[in-house]
Parts: C-alpha cells; sequence; structure tokens
C-alpha cells in the first residue's frame, strides 16, 4: 500500500527551480488499476518516478506499507525496487543483443536464482505473453508490440506487487496497443498496476481507478470500479546475483556484440604486444649486461652451458648421457667436461697458442682446409689475434703439440684451418680448437692424467711427486695389483736405501676424484734392467713408476659424476632447466654463475625498466580507458537497464569486471599460444622471436598480471561512472 501526502517534487536545474507535481495526497492499494492521465508537461511521469522509487521527493511524506520514506537513501529505494516495482518503460529498456529468453532470464539471474531454477518460469512467462515462437529471437529483430511483451514479462519475472508503466503504448501501433492493455489487465490481479497514459480511452474498459492531473496537481481522481482493498503488499524475498552468474553474464557480454568483442581484443592484444616488446627488450638488455660477467672456474661460460651432476653425487652412466640427448634442443652433451674448463697450450717451438678444445664437426674454414687425417686441426680465433692477423701461414700445415700445463703428455698435431670468431664481445687471445674426435679423444685422456693431483707417501711420510715419479705413473704388465716398480734412484728415500717390501701410498684427486690406493714395492729398474723389464730404452722410463691397470684406472678414474650440456639457444635455458630438475640433475647454468662485472649497468636498466613500466601501464590505462569508453557508450542503456532489474553498483562492476578480465584472458591466451608458435618455429616471425627469446615465465605472469590489473582499474573507474547519473537521467539522454 503506498501513501502520498502532500508531496511535492521540484527539479532544480541551472538556478531555475520547475516543479514536477505539488500537493499530491494519494493512496492507492493492491488490485486496483490505476490510470493516470493528463496532458504533456502535468507531471504525470513525475509521480510515476517518485512511486516507484526511481526519484525522490522534496516535501510532504510517502508511506510504504506504512513506513515514511523521508530518510530513505539511495539504497533504501534501491531495496524497495527490489522488493516490491517492476518497471515497463515507453521504449521497453530491453537488452537488444540478448533473445527474448535471455532478457526474462536476466531479470530473475539479478534476483539471485540460478539458471536452471529460473528456466520453466522463464519459459512459462514467454508462454503467457505469447511469444514462445520467438524465445530465442534477438530482441533486437522484433516489432515493438513484441518487445513490449516481452518487457511485461520481465516486469512478472520477479512477481513484484507494483508494476509501473509509463505510456506502455506509446511506442506501438495500435492493434498492438489494445493486446497489451488486455494482458496488463489480465495480470493485474493481486497486484498494483499503475499506468501512465495520454491515452486514456484505450484504457478506460479496465481501470479501476482514473487519476487526471493538471499542471503537477491532480484534478480529478475517480474509482471507477470498486475492488476489495484489504489486502495487503506482501514483501518479497530477494536476493542479489550469485557469484558465478555474474562470471557467467561478464562471459556472455564479452562474446555478446562482436564488434565490441572484435575492438576490445585488438586493444588487449596491441596492449600484449607493448607489454611483451618492453619486457623482451629490458630482458635482452639485462642478459647483454650480464654477458659481460665472467667467473674465474669455468674458461667456458657460454650462456648455453649448463653444468650438470646427479642428485645422490653417482656417477653418470651412458644411460644417463641418452636420456638427456633425446630432450628437445640440446646442441650437445659433454661427458668428461673439464676439458671445457682446460687451457690447454700448443707449442711448435716459436709460437705458443693457447686455447680450448672443442671436438664440433667442422664443415667450412674460412684460411687452409678441412681436416684429413685424425691429427689434423682447425682453429678458431678473432681475426685481430696477434697470430692469426700477422703469421697466418706460418700456423698453416705446421707440427705442434698439445701441451697440458704439467708439460707431462705431449699430443702431435697439425693446424691445416682456420675460422674467424667475429663475435663482438671476442676476447683476442683466446682460440678455440676443433679436434677430430679420436684425437679429442686421446687429448682428454692425456689431460685427464694431467689435471689430477697426485700425492706420495712413502712409509706414511709425504714425499715431493719429483723425488719419486717426476713424470708420473705407467702402467706396466710385469705388476699385479697392490704392487709397483719404482726407480733404483728412489732408494735414497727408503729405509736403509732399499725400497724393496716398503709401502707407497699414492692419492690422487681432481674436481671428480678423491683415491688413495696403497702399493708394495716389489721390484725397482735401472740402467742395467730398465730394456729387459720394459722393453724401453732406460731414458724413456726414468721418472716413472709402474703400477698395474686396475690399479691406475682407480688413480685416474675415468668415470664422471659432472658433465655439461649445452641447449641450442638461450631460450631454451630456463626449459631445459628444469627438465633437467626434474629428470633428477642438479644443474648450475653458467649464466647464472657468473659474476657481474656489469651489476651497475643492471642496477640502472632495472631502476629505468620499473619507470618505464610505470609510465607505459600509466599511458596504457589512458588511452585504453578512453578506447574503451567509447566502445562502451553503448553499454551505458545496458548497465542502466541492470539497474532498473536491481543491480547494485557493486554489482554491475563487478559484472562488467569479468567482461574485462574475460576479454583479457581470451586474448593473452591467443597472444601468448601464437608467441609459443613462433618459439618452436612453427610460425617465421623474427621480430617477434628475438623478442621473447629471453622471456621466462615469470615475464609471462608478469603481463597477464598487468594486463588484469588495467582491466580492474578501466571496469572499476567506469562503473563509477555508470552511476554518477541516476536510471531517469541515462534513460533521458538515450532517448
Ligand atoms: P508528463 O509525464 O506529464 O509529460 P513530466 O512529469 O515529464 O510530465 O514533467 C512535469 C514537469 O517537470 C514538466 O514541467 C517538466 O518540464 C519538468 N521536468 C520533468 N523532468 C525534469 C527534469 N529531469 N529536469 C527538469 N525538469 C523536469
Amino acid at each position: 500500500m503506498l501513501k502520498l501526502k502532500n508531496v511535492s517534487k521540484y527539479y532544480a536545474k541551472n538556478g531555475v527551480v520547475t516543479q514536477g507535481f505539488t500537493k499530491v495526497n494519494l493512496e492507492l492499494h493492491l488490485g486496483e488499476f490505476v490510470v493516470i492521465t493528463g496532458e504533456s508537461g502535468s507531471g504525470k511521469s513525475t509521480l510515476l518516478n517518485v512511486l516507484s522509487g526511481l526519484d525522490s521527493y522534496e516535501d510532504g511524506e510517502m508511506y510504504i506499507n506504512g513506513e515514511e520514506t523521508s530518510h530513505y537513501t539511495e539504497e533504501d529505494y534501491l531495496a524497495y525496487r527490489r522488493k516490491y516495482v517492476s518497471n515497463i518503460f515507453q521504449y521497453f529498456n530491453l537488452v537488444n543483443s540478448y533473445t527474448v529468453y535471455e532478457n526474462i532470464e536476466l531479470a530473475m539471474l539479478m534476483n539471485g536464482k540460478n539458471k536452471k531454477e529460473c528456466k520453466k518460469e522463464v519459459e512459462r512467462l514467454i508462454g503467457l505473453v505469447g511469444l514462445t515462437k520467438y524465445k530465442h529471437t534477438l530482441v533486437s529483430k522484433l516489432s515493438g508490440g513484441q518487445k513490449q511483451r516481452v518487457a511485461i514479462a520481465r516486469a512478472l519475472a520477479n512477481d513484484s506487487p507494483i508494476i509501473v508503466a509509463d505510456e506502455p503504448t506509446g511506442a506501438i501501433d495500435t492493434k498492438s496497443a489494445k493486446e497489451i492493455i488486455e494482458l496488463l489487465h489480465k495480470l493485474s490481479e493481486n497486484k498494483l498496476i499503475i499506468i501512465v497514459t495520454h491515452n486514456k480511452n484505450d484504457f478506460e474498459k479496465y481501470a479501476t481507478r482514473m487519476i487526471k492531473m493538471h499542471d503537477g496537481r491532480i484534478l480529478e481522481d475517480k474509482i471507477i470500479n470498486k475492488i476489495n482493498l484489504d489486502k495487503n503488499l506482501v514483501e518479497k524475498e530477494v536476493e542479489s546475483i550469485s557469484f558465478l552468474n555474474k562470471i557467467f553474464l561478464g562471459i556472455k557480454n564479452g562474446f555478446n556484440i562482436p564488434v565490441k568483442f572484435t575492438l576490445m581484443f585488438v586493444i588487449f592484444l596491441l596492449i600484449s604486444v607493448a607489454l611483451c616488446t618492453t619486457y623482451g627488450l629490458f630482458k635482452s638488455l639485462e642478459y647483454e649486461s650480464n654477458g659481460f660477467g665472467y667467473t674465474e672456474y669455468f674458461q667456458d661460460a657460454s650462456d648455453e652451458r649448463i653444468i650438470i651432476k646427479k642428485t645422490d653425487q653417482s656417477y653418470f652412466k651412458e644411460q644417463d648421457y641418452e636420456n638427456i640427448r633425446a630432450l628437445n634442443n640440446i646442441e650437445k652433451v659433454v661427458e668428461d667436461d673439464l676439458v671445457l674448463d682446460f687451457t690447454v697450450g700448443m707449442n711448435s717451438g716459436d709460437i705458443y697458442l693457447f686455447g680450448t678444445l672443442d671436438n664440433k664437426k667442422i664443415t667450412k674454414v674460412d684460411v687452409g682446409r678441412l681436416p684429413k687425417n685424425s691429427n689434423e686441426i682447425v682453429i678458431k680465433g678473432s681475426s685481430l689475434n696477434y697470430y692469426i692477423e700477422y703469421y697466418t701461414d706460418e700456423l698453416l700445415e705446421r707440427d705442434f703439440v698439445i701441451e697440458t700445463y704439467s708439460n707431462k703428455d705431449f699430443v702431435d698435431i697439425k693446424i691445416v684451418g682456420i675460422i674467424y670468431d667475429e663475435s663482438e664481445n671476442i676476447y683476442t687471445d683466446s682460440l678455440t680448437f676443433y679436434l677430430t674426435d679420436e684425437l679429442y679423444q686421446n687429448v682428454i685422456k692425456a689431460l685427464s692424467t694431467a689435471y689430477y693431483e697426485v700425492n706420495y707417501k712413502l712409509n706414511d711420510n709425504y714425499l715431493q711427486s719429483y723425488e719419486f715419479a717426476y713424470k708420473g705413473i705407467r702402467v706396466s704388465k710385469l705388476v699385479n695389483d697392490g704392487e709397483v716398480i719404482v726407480s733404483d734412484n728412489s732408494s735414497m728415500y727408503c729405509k736403509n736405501y732399499d725400497c724393496l717390501n716398503n709401502t707407497l701410498n699414492i692419492n690422487s684427486k681432481n674436481i671428480y676424484n678423491d683415491t688413495s690406493i696403497s702399493l708394495n714395492i716389489v721390484k725397482t729398474y735401472n740402467k742395467e734392467n730398465a730394456k729387459n723389464l720394459f722393453n724401453e730404452d732406460y731414458d724413456s722410463v726414468d721418472g716413472y713408476i709402474f703400477v698395474s691397470e686396475n690399479d691406475y684406472n682407480k688413480l685416474y678414474s675415468s668415470k664422471n659424476y659432472q658433465s655439461s650440456v649445452f641447449v641450442s639457444d638461450v631460450m631454451y635455458l630456463e626449459d631445459t632447466i628444469k627438465t633437467l630438475n626434474d629428470m633428477g640433475y642438479d644443474t648450475l647454468s653458467l649464466k647464472d654463475a657468473k659474476y657481474d662485472e656489469g651489476t651497475e649497468i643492471l642496477q640502472i636498466i632495472k631502476i629505468f625498466k620499473l619507470i618505464v613500466t610505470i609510465g607505459l601501464i600509466i599511458t596504457l590505462f589512458f588511452i585504453m580507458y578512453f578506447i574503451i569508453k567509447i566502445i562502451y557508450k553503448s553499454r551505458n542503456s545496458y548497465y542502466t537497464t541492470l539497474r532498473t532489474l536491481g543491480a547494485t553498483k557493486g554489482v554491475c562492476t563487478s559484472i562488467l569486471r569479468n567482461e574485462m578480465y574475460f576479454l583479457a584472458s581470451i586474448t593473452y591466451l591467443f597472444f601468448t599460444a601464437f608467441l609459443m608458435f613462433v618459439k618452436y618455429d612453427i610460425f617465421e616471425v623474427s621480430f617477434l622471436k628475438n623478442i621473447i627469446k629471453y622471456m621466462g615465465i615469470t615475464e609471462y605472469i608478469l603481463i597477464y598480471i598487468i594486463l588484469l590489473l588495467l582491466s580492474l582499474l578501466i571496469a572499476n573507474r567506469y562503473g563509477r561512472k555508470i552511476f554518477k547519473n541516476s536510471i531517469i537521467k541515462t534513460y533521458g539522454e538515450k532517448l
């Protein structure tokens, strides 16, 4: 039951006060079919808006079910409308991009119903207004009369006790108008129907009460049909739209209008590209400055190198290597990776070159020729290298020996070709020696013994190696396991100058191994018996001690528990490290192991990155907001419709936010999928490939977060804008 007591409504605009209506006294009851008439400007619509809580009033008192409303806030009016009132408008205010079904369903979703729950009711209402045939037709395709039927069905969807209609037949043809009036009448039982029209004849037949307005006042209030007025207004249970339905509507609205979807997709795509380019660029800058770094432990500090160990510190087996080689994007696996960190010297008497070893197969040289024999090698270095620049001819076809630091092992080789290395940061002294596989294995063997640190103890006293085996250890078939043959020259270190049956302890150590064995001296050699024993001249065996093959292998174990893997490109580094970790290997990426000489540069880049990123986000926000504002201007009526259906600012903003999140996600998903295709060479887009080369999962996630953040900011800002104007004003602007 609604009651107005001396209620007045004024409009103040630009200092001019206009009267909407003055001192209206009115009591309206459930079951009445009230028709308000009067000439244009007489205050009908204003009265209707006040009655339905779409507008406030200035003077007097309005009672809803006996409750005075002068203290009502915006929220109170919203609650009142949600509980009691449904509106029907002259221009329907339906969602044109939704079907008949969806429009009616929307009203129910707004009241907290779920989709399944309301299906039957929606269908019943569509049947009731005679539109079953058009259930899945877009509202924009319907005639005016049909649209007003949809509006009526929607008004009924929430079973509100009060239905308010402002010129419901004003925009439709006479025949349809008749049908609409009949329909309204049919539904009027147990409801309070208030209709504003300037076509009173159409309604006369059905009205129970006629009110005539003139110049803001009630001129006539005539009861035509007396009805039982003792029914009380029943408060309707209302709930708010559910979380899931807000998501559902967000997604639906995302797709709803193809042009809008496309525009939004393009905008989000451009933003993704902008962010990705910025990040990719900074990442590559950081990466390059990181490349200036160095490490004192590893000669080969290529960024593509990953050093691996088994988590349980056990030795690598052939199966390990096979598994690793089978991975994607692996350039090579260096089993005995110590070799990578050796610097070896090549000596030809007057030329001495330093370099690292490699067994990559060479197919082309810049000067000279490709190797034919296993002892022929190719060298690579800067064309500014002193020897390469001035002694090219002297280097080629010349015999060298490869020396290790300890000068104990020599391998004869010949340089036959030169490759120029024109990489920018190349250190002109450094060279790479490309060896054939066979030669490479020999050199590694020689190097690996050379790089053991060997310590001797005789009868528990430490010895210097030159005192006993200044050239090293060799294998002899004459010696059994646990035995050793030493030179007579060593007798001065032995008990009573007799070495026989003395105990020699040998410990050998390198980064992979630490082995100690204890040997019994079973024989000594000298100038007389050397030839006999070893079938070699004394001079060539002098300085060595002789052990069994088993013991030799124990000391110089060729087993590895460390190896190196090279990825074919830095961009695969992170993925490969992760895979290797998952396979049970500990990893050390050389890229991360380097000391940073570029720390300061890196700091500057990082600060710069932060500033640019923030600047970019702010700029993007405004650009995006500007564009989206234009795109969404047409959506004002949608959100106003939601408001008439009882949506709060929170609900509207949340639906809009979901729509933005969804559009951003779809676009980003598409974009990253595309980048993956580029990354894995399914599409050739070299500029993109270079940008994403250094981007890791963190960057991808960060960009996504920024996109969501932008969506959130824009949705919230726009949400505030929607609610800046009242429903009536927004509709007014549209009309
Ligand atoms: P009707 O519906 O009978 O045509 P209205 O209720 O629309 O009449 O208008 C009543 C009076 O209030 C008119 O003088 C009109 O100019 C004024 N009016 C209506 N809406 C507004 C508004 N939003 N701002 C200022 N004046 C208004």
